[in-house]
């Protein structure tokens, strides 16, 4: 059996693997996909030390951390089921969709997360092209430019805000007849010079020259097609947590985000979480890497003061 078991191989979990690791702990890390979120992302920016880089290069660098040390890489592997220790201190046993069951005194959760997609024609061939998901990572790209922000919730309110304050103009775009967002935000929002806010608008293809976005077109309340001439599509449809799997197991927030504590713990004892998957607000990668280390020294703590057997 492991000391720490290892869910998820994005950014907190190749961080959790090497603090584990590096207190001596027999140390196993399920990966289907080292790097996570990373390998869908071109540049960032935001990694604190490294002025830029390429997410696929993000990654491989992640992953070649991972593997200086002695952790037992479980490849190309989900989990489907946790079942938690029947006693404090017990082994906790992790089934893998190939059948396989993993045993550990400590678990760390860090499956992460995925964006809500619009599901129109264009979406997927210019992503990373024009078409993002995170105002905090690549708002920076479009300064002075055109773009649209799909989605009138809280999320989609507050990317539009903080765009306006870097872009040339925003379109926010809200399918239904009302903005969802808070209030304040949607007063916030109105009072802005340069943000165009259209109800009943909903997004119907995202278009471009075949190497980047130039326009957006949406179905309006009129019942015909419009086009806007822009640079970039922000979708802010919402955050996925991939904890489905977890869902009669722990504690979730109506979100289906894993219950944390301070210190990374979950609402079962020996099991914590770490990253886009938890509560912590802020989904980032510096974020999500402080947050991996932080579950691996809580697990080393639990196991210190686990009675010897
Ligand atoms: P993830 O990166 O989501 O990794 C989770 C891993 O767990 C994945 O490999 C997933 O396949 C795996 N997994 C899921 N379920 C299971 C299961 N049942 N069993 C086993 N494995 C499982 N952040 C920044 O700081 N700067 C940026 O510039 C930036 N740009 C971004 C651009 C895009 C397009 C996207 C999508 C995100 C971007 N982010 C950026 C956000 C950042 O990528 C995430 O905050 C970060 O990757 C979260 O790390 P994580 O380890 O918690 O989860």
């Amino acid at each position: 059996a492991f000391d720490v078991l290892i869910i998820g191989s994005g950014p907190a979990g190749a961080s959790a693997a090497i603090y584990a690791a590096r207190k001596g702990l027999r140390t196993g890390l399920v990966a289907d996909r080292f790097g996570g979120q990373v390998m869908d992302t071109a540049g960032i920016e935001n990694f604190i030390s490294i002025k830029e880089t390429e997410g696929p290069k993000l990654s491989a660098q992640l992953e070649a951390h991972v593997r200086s040390y002695d952790v037992e890489i479980i490849s190309g592997q989900r989990a489907k089921e946790l079942f938690p220790a029947a006693r404090p201190g017990g082994l906790h046993g992790i089934a893998l969709e190939s059948g396989a069951i993993l045993h550990s005194r400590t678990v760390i959760l860090t499956t992460g997360a995925h964006w809500r997609q619009l599901g129109v024609p264009g979406e997927e061939q210019y992503r990373t092209k024009g078409v993002a998901y995170c105002p905090h990572c690549d708002g920076p790209f479009y300064k002075g430019k055109r773009v649209a922000v799909a989605g009138g919730g809280n999320s989609g309110v507050e990317a539009a805000i903080d765009l306006a304050g870097i872009v040339g103009h925003v379109t926010l775009l809200q399918r239904s007849s009302k903005l969802k967002a808070d209030k304040v935000l949607q007063d916030k929002l109105r009072s802005l010079p340069n943000v165009t806010v259209l109800t009943e608008a909903l997004t119907t293809r995202i278009e471009g020259d075949g190497s980047k976005v130039n326009g957006l077109t949406y179905r309006g309340g009129d019942g015909k097609d419009h086009r806007i001439d822009l640079e970039g599509v922000f979708v802010q449809i919402g955050l996925l947590p991939n904890t489905e799997w977890l869902r009669n197991t722990l504690a979730l927030n109506d979100f289906g985000e894993i219950k944390v504590d301070d210190h990374g713990a979950t609402s079962v004892p020996g099991v914590f979480a770490a990253g886009d998957a938890t509560t912590t607000p802020y989904k980032q990668i510096v974020i999500a890497v402080g947050e991996g280390a932080k579950s691996a020294l809580s697990a080393f703590d639990y196991l210190i003061r686990l009675p010897a057997e």
